[in-house]
């Protein structure tokens, strides 16, 4: 086939065979060309102006896309923003089953979490507050009824401290005017003894001799309370000055002699240390060394041991000196030594030894006058020791 265009017409032949008496025919065809040039062109148009706008069409879908993209997560970033101010965010839309749609999803699901913990947690902190409120106004109640108690309390300590020296003024009263009769009786009982009215039989020396004891222990209890009822009033005359603590140890192991011999018991007043001196009142430390002393001696059975020693330096630091009564005798319970020292108090068994149970009171005001301390230590059935300080020198 062959094309050749001339004057606006294209012209399409090709040799056809056909015999046409011995010779070629040829088919020509003619188009004209200005005619499909411009269908060609009106083609072209037609396709730029739908390039346009699928171009645009393509554009604006794009934006649709973005835009449905970014816009759930300005939401989720609004929400987190919300979130980090403390504030329970409203729950985002969820658009679509994409990634997206299942973080908004999440993020609603996490916030209504939130706001039910919220609002669990205000409820409990307002029952904490009620509490609070509930338990302050309690503790105010029971403050005020403690203020009050306070007060009455310090008013029965002060009626009870005006009663206690209301007691001592009468003990000391009342123990004076015992103390001048009962020695007039002791007296008289002296001298029946004596022979003063007559000489007595047996019978009569024996009742005249019970009468005469239970006046010594009577006279000793009224010296003892008056001595004590004197130390607590703050009466007891108290002359401090510097002994050597030897001097008053032999002093009372003198007195103790006949006593000591009649028990066929040892003192071993042990000299190495007792050179120290003490600040002290002597013949206060002597009534001290004279109750602890003849407590052992009371009892220690016989053939025991009682040991006195001093050293400067104690417990107490270096500036006291600690004297130490201990004996071989019957001891003190470990529940009786707490006690010893109160007043009245006779622990083992009862009746067995005579006494006041006020020795040891008078001892440990005495002790506790002069600044210092006593105490015990004991077995029983091995022997007690008691400690007491004073000021050194
Ligand atoms: P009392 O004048 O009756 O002896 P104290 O106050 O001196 O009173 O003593 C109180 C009690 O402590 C005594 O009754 C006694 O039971 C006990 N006691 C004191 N010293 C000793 C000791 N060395 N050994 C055993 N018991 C003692």
């Amino acid at each position: 086939m062959r094309f050749h265009e001339s004057a606006g017409i294209l012209e399409v032949y090709r040799p056809v065979e056909v015999d046409v008496s011995g010779g070629r025919l040829f088919l020509m065809l003619g188009f004209d060309v200005s005619e499909v040039s411009g269908i060609v062109s009106k083609i072209t148009r037609l396709i730029a102006v739908n390039a346009f706008i699928v171009y645009i069409l393509g554009l604006l879908a794009l934006i649709a896309a973005v835009n449905r993209l970014t816009e759930p997560l300005e939401n989720l970033a609004e929400g987190i923003k919300d979130l980090g101010l403390g504030r329970v965010p409203s729950p985002v839309p969820v658009r679509g089953y994409d990634e997206v749609g299942a973080l908004s999803s999440n993020f609603n699901k996490m916030i209504e979490d939130l706001g039910r913990y919220r609002e669990e947690v205000e409820r409990y902190q307002k029952h904490l507050e009620e509490m609070v409120r509930d338990r302050t106004e309690a503790l105010n109640l029971a403050n005020s009824e403690l203020l009050r108690i306070n007060a009455s309390l310090k008013e029965a300590n002060a009626k009870l401290l005006e009663l206690d020296k209301l007691k001592s003024n009468f003990l000391g009263i009342a123990t004076h005017e015992l103390k001048t009769p009962l020695s007039v009786v002791g007296g008289y009982l002296d001298s029946l003894r004596d022979g003063f009215a007559g000489d007595l039989n047996e019978v009569q020396d024996g009742i005249v001799g019970e009468a005469l004891s239970s006046c010594h222990r009577m006279e000793a209890l009224i010296s003892d309370m008056l001595d004590l009822t004197k130390i607590e009033a703050g009466k007891m005359p108290m002359e401090i000055r510097r002994f050597p603590v030897i001097g008053c140890v032999q002093k009372v192991g003198g007195q103790m002699i006949p006593l000591l011999q009649k028990k066929k018991l040892t003192l071993d007043i042990q000299e190495g240390g007792m050179e120290v001196e003490a600040l002290c009142d002597e013949d206060r430390i002597i009534q001290v060394l004279v109750n602890l002393i003849s407590n052992a001696i009371k009892f220690t059975p016989s053939g025991g041991k009682i040991t006195v020693s001093a050293r400067g330096g104690t417990r107490q630091g270096p500036s006291s000196v600690q004297v130490t009564v201990s004996d071989t005798g019957i001891g003190i319970s470990h529940q009786d030594l707490p006690h010893i020292f109160d007043e009245f108090a006779q622990v083992g068994e009862p009746g067995k030894v005579e006494g006041t149970g006020l020795g040891l009171a008078i001892c440990r005001r005495i002790v506790h006058a002069h600044g210092g301390e006593i105490w015990a230590e004991s077995k029983l059935g091995q022997g007690t020791t008691f400690h007491f300080t004073l000021p050194l020198a």
